[in-house]
């Protein structure tokens, strides 16, 4: 096959604009192609409220009610008149009762009077001020708040001031978050509709490409970007479609492609995207459907393929074609495909959160692509964040990804870093 771009044979007429000049497309305009070219392919369903952590809001959830619904106690004290307060000195009041939470309010608390009040409890009426027991003198049902202890409407939680009735709690697209799941039963709701999985096949392809668990012939390897990819997916909340393994043939990947686009929504292989004598996954996503780019201007990664495939009875599915190397299937994965299919599955997500942290070392790089680079993110003896590249950097050595917890992302014009330069980081995890 030629290392001239592919030109989609169904939804891109003519040369593709974006394949111009060397071919490599930066990594920003590649991932703006896909977001053009995509939109939700999942539909609501109803899911209960301990089922739906990390799944995407199909709709907005209103208030339907005032959260907290009365005005109530923000602490174990004494509730009073904040009006009574003079700058400067102590104040003496008779406590003339105790309200609990859950119980109904004290009433009848007049001037020089107060209230023994509990957390959540609601705050009679008149009264306006909690401070707390520990900051004030008690003798039998007599009560000496300090000077200067407390300020009017300290400790008292307003009706409403956590959710207003009839405003927007949270938002159709988002990815419900454990607080969120809270938010939605302080509603007083069992259940929320959010969308349906996005399904999504993973096949790897390769003669020489082998599953684990079966013996390994000569001059083969075991299949690891089929395993690494379905977990990613399971941790965006996707559903994988596990397609196995596919040979090096027209024939073998049009048939698994076929199959796979009666089930799916989308499509992700790897290897057999670049230009060797047994790459054929362009030509075959061109015969069946269409490629928009393919070959971006990154490291590792640069021969990736993004289109989409239909067939007669009109299915269509959405086609990543990532690079075979087992670090850049995964970087290409997180850096182009991993937004696109939370969009596909109805999110609107936030973009990773990129950091910046000192980098140890000196990096080499030329600046005309964006390069990714495994990192130990670390909180150094001085109390400063770095990072570290870690030991071997080929696309090939996935336990540079395994001994790493982030990616230094070495952005398109950038040069080389000197060492104690600040670049930029992804982490890998981060409070789930
Ligand atoms: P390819 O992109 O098909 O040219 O593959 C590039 C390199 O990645 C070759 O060394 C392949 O053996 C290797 N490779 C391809 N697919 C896999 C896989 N599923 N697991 C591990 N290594 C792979
Ligand atoms: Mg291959």
């Amino acid at each position: 096959m030629s290392d001239e771009p592919a030109t989609g044979s169904g939804h891109e007429p003519g040369p593709n604009p974006l394949a111009a000049g060397e071919n490599n497309i930066r990594v920003e305009a590649a991932r703006n192609a896909i977001h053009a070219a995509i939109q939700r392919k999942t539909e609501p369903e109803v899911v209960s409220l301990e089922h739906a952590v990390g799944r995407i809001l199909a709709e907005d959830v209103v208030s339907p009610m005032d959260v907290p619904p009365h005005d109530n106690s923000a602490m174990d004290g004494f509730a009073f008149d904040g009006g009574s307060l003079v700058a400067g000195s102590a104040l003496r009041l008779t406590v003339v009762g105790t309200g609990y939470a859950g119980g109904p309010p004290v009433e009848g608390a007049g001037p020089g009077q107060c209230v023994r009040i509990m957390t959540g409890a609601p705050m009679p009426a008149g009264l306006d001020t909690v401070v707390p027991f520990e900051l004030c003198r008690v003798d039998v049902d007599t009560v000496e708040i300090p000077p200067d202890v407390i300020r009017a409407g300290e400790n008292r939680r307003r009706r409403g001031e956590d959710l207003a009735k009839g405003k927007p709690a949270l938002s159709a697209g988002r990815i419900l978050r454990p607080a969120d799941l809270g938010l939605i039963a302080s509603l007083g709701m069992t259940s929320t509709r959010v969308f349906r999985p996005l399904r999504v096949a993973v096949f790897s392809t390769g003669d020489e490409v082998v599953s684990p668990g079966q013996a390994l012939p000569p001059n083969c390897i075991y299949d690891s970007n089929r395993f690494a990819l379905i977990a990613a997916l399971q941790r965006l909340g996707m559903k994988p479609l596990d397609f196995g393994l596919v040979a090096d043939t027209r024939e073998a990947l049009e048939d698994a492609m076929s199959r796979a686009l009666v089930e799916a929504d989308v499509i992700i292989t790897s290897g057999g995207v670049s230009a060797g004598d047994a790459d054929y996954t362009r030509e075959v996503m061109a015969r069946m459907g269409s490629v928009t780019f393919w070959k971006v201007a990154m490291r590792p990664g640069r021969p990736f393929a993004f289109g989409r495939l239909t067939d007669q009875s009109g299915r269509e599915a959405v086609l990543f074609a990532l690079p075979g190397n087992p670090v850049a299937s995964l970087v290409t994965f997180y850096a182009l495909a991993r937004d696109a299919l939370l969009r596909l599955a109805g999110a609107q997500p936030e973009p990773l959160a990129t950091l910046e942290a000192r980098c140890t070392v000196a990096i080499r790089k030329r600046p005309g692509r964006t390069e990714f680079q495994r990192g130990h993110v670390f909180r150094d003896d001085d109390g400063l964040w770095k990072v570290r590249p870690v030991g071997s950097q080929g696309a090939g050595i996935l336990r540079s990804m395994s001994e790493a917890n982030a990616l230094i992302v070495l952005s398109d014009e950038q040069g080389s870093v000197k060492a104690d330069e600040f670049v930029q980081v992804w982490l890998f995890d981060g409070l789930t």
